[in-house]
């Protein structure tokens, strides 16, 4: 059961790439529920669309089709896909993103004040007077400290620039956060970290958390809710532990298989996944995922199953289940 009104209803959510008979179908109708205060993990190879999906949400592209309805702080709803540019600039600091590379997203001849000052100059926050003790809040908050906004970006390591990254979405006071495999750049030793920093923040800040990742283990961690991606359609959506203790889809399965595990032996019997993720531009038939699956039968070659609810809050799209 669900007693508060989503955050936002994703449905039937599409972006094709470049024009004619094989467009790339990066994302191909792809529905999802975030509700307000979760982290949704949003997990699939490279290739499968997430990014893309980021990128819609915060409308740094324009969806081909579909709808994105975002409730706002006042309770009023609003289709993310529809709004013009102008309609959807006071909606953009609600909802950020934190990219992978927080090295590529920093002006380099920017000092770190004058990055987060940026940031709340595009939304008229925290002038005159207010603005240098808002600074070192926000890096307060990312566990920097108030010299750091003197200097510039090279002068941080990864771990630290991608706190920055953080404070800078921080900076206008969002609601929901998109955060685009932001451990991916990171030693593996500071990655816990950052995780750490962005659960706690979570928490402290009432956020909404939309985490894009490919590794496993922190999306099991961190993450409320899993939404699992292949070739740009949704294969399930389940709470975090119910989808680990019992994968339904068959490519849930292969992917939980090809992880890592404390006790393999106990997925031993899913078989691996073989081969490389087909052309979004060529896509298979029926079911994507077909010719890949170890479960594939011929009625896959011609239909696909749409997403539905097999037990309460979780949804898979396969006949097995
Ligand atoms: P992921 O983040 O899961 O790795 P992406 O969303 O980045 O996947 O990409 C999904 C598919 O869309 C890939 O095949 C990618 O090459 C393609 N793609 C992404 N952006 C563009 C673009 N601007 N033009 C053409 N194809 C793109
Ligand atoms: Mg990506």
């Amino acid at each position: 059961m669900n007693a508060s009104p989503n955050l936002l209803e994703v449905r039937g959510l599409r972006k094709y790439f470049g024009q004619g008979t094989h467009p790339v179908r990066a994302v191909d109708g792809v529905s999802f529920d975030v509700r307000p205060g979760e982290t949704l993990g949003l997990v699939g190879e490279s290739g499968s669309g997430k990014s893309t999906i980021g990128r819609m949400l915060t409308r740094l592209i324009d969806p081909t089709e579909g709808q994105m309805r975002y409730l706002d702080a006042d309770g009023a709803a609003h289709d993310l896909a529809a709004l013009s540019a102008s309609r959807m600039r006071p909606l953009r600091s609600q909802i950020q993103i934190i990219f992978q590379d927080p090295y590529a997203s920093l002006n380099p001849r920017m000092r770190i004040r004058d990055v987060l000052g940026e940031a709340l100059d595009t939304h008229g926050l925290a002038r005159g007077a207010a603005r240098q003790p808002r600074i070192h809040e926000l890096l307060a908050q990312v566990g920097l400290r108030p010299e750091h906004a003197e200097r510039f970006p090279h002068e941080f390591s990864g771990g630290q620039r991608q706190r920055i990254g953080i404070a800078r979405a921080l900076a206008v006071e969002p609601r929901f956060i998109v955060a685009d495999e932001p451990l991916s750049a990171l030693d593996v030793s500071i990655q816990a970290q950052v995780v750490n920093l962005l659960g706690e923040l979570k928490e402290q800040l009432g956020l909404t958390l939309l985490f894009i990742s490919h590794d496993l283990d922190v999306v099991e961690y961190l993450c409320d809710r899993v939404v699992v991606l292949y070739l740009g359609h949704v294969m399930e959506i389940a709470p975090t532990e119910a989808l680990y203790a019992q994968p339904q889809h068959p490519y849930t399965q292969a992917l939980l298989a090809a992880a890592p595990l404390p006790d393999p032996a106990q997925r031993r019997s899913i078989p691996l996944l073989q081969g490389d993720l087909p052309s979004p531009a060529n896509p298979p038939s029926g079911c994507v995922f077909r010719t890949r699956c170890p479960q594939a039968e011929t009625r896959c070659a011609s239909a696909v199953m749409a997403l539905r609810e097999v037990q309460p809050g979780r949804f898979t799209a396969c006949w097995k289940n």
